[in-house]
């Protein structure tokens, strides 16, 4: 196939706005499922993509329309996962936006926007969800026209429900997405925008062919670490891997590495061909700073299969990143950066089904550096910029809620009846439950998105918690002076609800240095609770018991006291 049949496109937008549902309809109009094997957001490929209906991972497939191939690569539209995002547009010169109708324009759609337009891709604005009763076709194409200074029929209005539009869409992709610009006759190079770990096969490295050409049987360098290896096979994404002869200049596809070694295959990195010696790597993209911080413990011990998962799992997601770590109380693990609570929360989840962990996980916070400035020491905390989008109606109740957060106003932009805010941020302020308060102050209709700008100086403080009159560092929290008090209260009263009764009494006390700040006491543990069961049902007694041991498992001890071992994340939530 020569280039000129080859378009390569993403699909971005902001979450929910119906990305994996548009490239269902262009999986069925290009024949590339057959009818019977349709199921909705069919690329969404995990089993926790089906089952929470959002996309975490990236997932290029390849299909044909008209005599033409094309390489789409699904995108997930929440903000933790911008990385996958980001990655996929360096492989890829087209974009089409979707905006959908009933919502309009919202922080992930400008911020996808921008990120295409740094990569220079073409952009085809699409309107989506006209199907729908609620929809504001004209106002939407008002803003699409705002923002990306367009004419309005350039706006493609579609149905990724009832399929209305598709068409359209697929034909102007192959209109206005410009042609490769490789050399067929060059030696081989390929840019790794995605890998997985195959238990077989080893290092699978998903590639956007630049120049010439690659077969099974060849032989590859990986440019970071000059490791040379030799192709075990080569493929096409349908969904699933379809082996093929060779992949070919502008081609989307697989390289089975034959590399072992995890380490050895950056994502990000230039697969080239052996010689000639001085090839270039190919600008990529850079991997992004965490914003969370948590430790992850394994309940068993097992600290190798705790890290050879988490090397595996990196692998998939280079977002992730993990140090060792000792904590007085759980003993040996890893402190792990992720981009969010949400990549968290997928990461523990994907740990414990995908590679068999159970883990304990800490209090997520941000990244605090405590600067000593002659007798006395200063905490330093990450700051970002804040972008929130909303329409108009929402503007009070969102400056209301922004102000308790420590944010400086910096600058207000209009389109057409939405508005865009801009702030810097602690990033402290946000992360946790902002933008759930965000959401719910806006009838859902206010998104936000932010970047880390660095360092500032804060009037922080170190709140210590003693449990039993132990002190566990890992509830210790560092807050703004001026609420230090109030959230020394919130959180006494918040491990009083989470942690169950014990067989004698506890108190929980939050403290600065010597100085207590607040106190509450867990009662003891009443009697015996099967003794109340009356003696003939012993059925029922079991089953008692074994609900205990069944949640006993998820128990461990800190200090002298029995906690359930989500109860880190748990402190966290509303
Ligand atoms: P993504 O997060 O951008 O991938 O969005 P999804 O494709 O997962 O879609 C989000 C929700 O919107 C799902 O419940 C879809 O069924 C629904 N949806 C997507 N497109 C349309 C559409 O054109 N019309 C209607 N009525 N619903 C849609
Ligand atoms: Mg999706």
């Amino acid at each position: 196939m020569s280039q000129s049949n080859i378009r390569n496109f993403v699909i971005v937008a902001h979450i929910d706005h119906g990305k994996s549902t548009l490239a269902d309809r262009m999986l069925e109009k290009t024949k590339t499922v057959s009818p019977e094997k349709m199921h909705p957001q069919m690329l969404d490929m995990m089993d926790l993509e089906q089952e929470r209906g959002i996309t975490i991972k990236l997932q290029p497939v390849t299909m044909t329309y008209n005599g033409t191939i094309l390489n789409l690569i699904d995108t997930p539209g929440h903000v933790d996962f911008s990385y996958e995002v980001s990655r996929s547009l360096a492989a890829v010169e087209g974009a089409v936006l979707v905006v959908d109708a009933t919502k309009g324009i919202q922080a992930q759609t400008i911020a996808n926007l921008h990120y295409a337009q740094k990569n220079n891709l073409a952009i085809i604005p699409v309107i989506n969800k006209i199907d729908l009763p609620n929809a504001e076709i004209e106002r939407v194409r008002g803003e699409i026209v705002d923002l990306l200074k367009i004419e309005p029929n350039d706006i493609i209005l579609c149905s990724a429900k009832t399929g209305e539009g598709v068409d359209k869409i697929l034909k102007t992709i192959i209109e206005k997405i410009p042609l490769m610009k490789g050399e067929e006759a060059s030696p081989f190079e390929a840019l790794i925008f995605d890998s997985v770990y195959d238990a077989y096969r080893g290092v699978i490295a998903y590639v956007r062919v630049v120049d010439g050409h690659i077969k099974k049987g060849e032989r590859i360098k990986l440019l970071a670490t000059n490791k040379i290896s030799e192709v075990l096979e080569v493929g096409e994404f349908k969904l699933g891997y379809v082996p093929k002869d060779d992949l070919r200049v502008g081609e989307i596809g697989y390289i089975v590495t034959g590399e072992k070694n995890i380490a050895d295959v950056k994502v990000g990195d230039t697969i080239s061909a052996v010689s000639p010696a001085d090839v270039s790597p190919i600008a990529g993209f850079k991997i992004p700073k965490p914003m969370v911080f948590a430790s992850l413990y394994p309940s068993d011990g097992n600290l190798p299969h705790l890290r050879s998962s988490l090397e595996k799992l990196k692998l998939n997601d280079s977002s992730l990143s993990f140090i060792p770590e000792n904590s007085q109380s759980f003993g040996t693990g890893f402190r792990c950066g992720f981009l969010g609570l949400l990549h968290l929360e997928i990461i523990k989840e994907r740990l414990e089904r995908e590679y068999n962990l159970d883990l304990i996980i800490t209090q997520p916070q941000v990244e605090y550096r405590l600067k000593q400035i002659g007798a006395t020491s200063q905490y330093e905390e990450p700051w970002v910029s804040l972008e929130i989008v909303t329409p108009n109606k929402y503007l009070g109740p969102i400056m209301e809620l922004v102000q308790g957060r420590r944010a400086i106003y910096k600058n207000t932009k209009y389109l057409s009846d939405i508005t865009i805010l801009e702030y810097d941020a602690p990033l402290s302020e946000i992360i946790v439950d902002f933008y759930d308060k965000l959401k719910s102050v806006s009838s859902g209709y206010a998104s936000q998105n932010y970047e880390l700008i660095g360092w500032r100086e804060g009037d922080l403080v170190k709140l210590d918690v003693l449990i039993a009159g132990d002190k566990i560092e890992e509830f210790s929290r560092i807050v703004p002076r001026s609420r230090a008090q109030k959230e020394a209260k919130n959180i006494a009263i918040k491990l009083k609800s989470l942690i169950p009764k014990q067989m004698f009494e506890v108190s929980i006390q939050v403290a600065i240095g010597g100085k207590i700040l607040a106190r509450e006491n867990i009662s003891a543990m009443k009697k015996d609770v099967t003794a109340k069961l009356y003696g003939g049902d012993v059925t029922r007694k079991n089953k008692l018991l074994k609900k205990q041991t069944k949640g006993k498992k998820k128990m461990k001890m800190l200090g002298r006291v029995e906690i359930p071992s989500n109860v880190f994340v748990d402190i966290l939530k509303p």
